[in-house]
Order: structure tokens, then sequence, then C-alpha cells
């Protein structure tokens, strides 16, 4: 059976995923056609360092960087680079911090200078997987029970649900039990309990939902090459809604402030 977090524990996730926001926050301000992966990375580092806190990804399993940074065809745990971003590009921006002991973990896709419409539904259909894979993540319910509303969404829109990865559990490690798949049948899997912290993340591809890894050993990309999304958010179950611990607000308020 799963374990829920304790209230204090929950706070010192809350306070790290809120750090996580504003990471990317940080972030999105940059984001603009030349700016490199690199640099985004290195302000990434720079503000959680600032905030008394450690990269949550930097040398995970060797991982050299703060973000994971994963361009157009690439789906997550892209390596940031020094190629310039293009107009017409998207970028998934993934980001985890440790502080007093307890990770947060958040992702958000960004658009560089104007995209197709296309890739603008894509975005906003696979933020809606998000919103929907939440509001199923109440005390009671099953992991299943939110991989079959993300999963619903997407298909519904044509779009492939990544298999290969998944959500998870996260506490003093960035990856607890359970696995929180994107997809999934109603009323299967572990039961969810009050308490429980868990990163819910679609990876939706706007092709085929087949991935491969690149030789880099880290970047996963679309098998097709054609783009993906990913929109991630650290929530604890409570036996009502979910309480979202992550936020997207800071990095929209900085998005509406560039537009
Ligand atoms: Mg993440
Ligand atoms: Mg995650």
């Amino acid at each position: 059976m799963l374990r829920g977090k304790s209230e204090e524990e929950v706070t010192l996730i809350r306070e790290s995923s809120l750090l996580v926001g504003k990471t990317l926050a940080e972030v999105a301000g940059m984001i603009r056609p030349g700016v490199t992966p690199l640099e985004l990375d290195k302000r990434a580092f720079e503000f959680i360092s600032d905030h008394d806190a450690v990269p949550g990804f930097l040398n995970y399993n060797g991982f050299p960087n703060s973000l994971c940074i994963s361009r157009n065809e690439a789906v997550v745990h892209g390596i940031p680079d020094r190629k310039p971003l293009i107009d017409g590009d998207i970028i998934s921006v993934d980001c985890g911090v440790l502080m007093n002991g307890y990770f947060g973990d958040s992702a958000y896709t960004f658009s560089v200078g104007e995209i197709s419409q296309e890739l603008q539904n894509l975005l906003e259909t696979t933020k809606e997987c998000l919103v929907q894979g939440i509001k199923h993540a109440v005390a009671g319910n099953r992991v299943g029970d939110i991989g079959f509303a993300v999963q619903e969404v997407a298909e519904r829109n044509g779009y492939g649900v990544v298999r290969e990865l998944v959500g998870h559990g996260l506490g003093k490690a960035l990856h607890e039990p359970p696995e929180v798949p994107n997809y999934g049948r109603r009323g299967k899997g572990p039961k969810l309990v009050e308490g429980l912290v868990i990163a819910i993340e679609p990876m939706i591809n706007l092709g085929r939902k087949e991935v491969s890894q690149l030789k880099d050993g880290w970047t996963i990309v679309t098998a097709d090459r054609k783009p993906s999304a990913h929109f991630e958010h650290t929530i604890v179950v409570r036996s009502g809604e979910a309480e979202i611990l992550s936020s997207f607000k800071y990095i929209e308020e900085k998005l509406k402030i560039i537009a």
C-alpha cells in the first residue's frame, strides 16, 4: 500500500516545488530566438543556488546539467546545448530542486517566437491532459484513473501518448513509488491515499507514440521526429480535489509581460 506524507513533509515539498516554478519563470523571461539552452541552464543553476537549494537533476544518474531542455522532436531528458533557439521552436523545460531534504519537480513547454497553430494546439491539449489527470488524483481513486483521463484527452485529439516514461512519487527521493503512467484503465493500479505526493507529467506527441533514445544516452525523441510536449506538476492527493504544490503562476505572469 502507498504511504501518504505528513503535513510537515508536504510543506517542505511545497517550498521546493514553488522554487521550481520560480526558476521556470526566470527561464521563461529569457526565452527568445537566439538564446541557447545552455544559457537558460546556467541561469537556472544560479537562481536555484541563490535560494540555498540544489538543482535536483544535476549529477542525477550522471545527468550533466540543472535543466532538461527538450526541443521540438525531443520528448524529455534533453541535455542543454549551444544551438540557438529558432523562431517557431517549442522547448520543454523540466526542472527539479532539492531544498531542506525534499524534492520538487515541474515542467513547462514554451514557444519560441511565433509557433504554428498546430503546435499551439499540441501545447494547449497537453496542458489540458495535465489538468484532467490532476482532477482524477483523488484519495480512493486508483493510479489508472489518472492515466485514463490523460490518455482520453490526448487520443481524442489524435495525439500519441508516450508509454516508456511516466510520472512518479517524490519526496526525499526524486523518484519514489508509484509509477504514474499517462495511459491506463479506470479503477486499476495502486489506490491513491491522502497525503500521497506525485508528479503527474503527460508527454504527448503530435504524431505516433513511439520514442527512441539518442546516442547521448539521455535525450528521448519521437520515433517519427514529430514534435512533442511535456507539462508537469507536483501534487498532493487529498480526500477532495488534489492540491497542486508546484505552480505555473510565476511562469504565466512572466509570459504575459513579454507578450
Ligand atoms: Mg520533471
Ligand atoms: Mg518528474
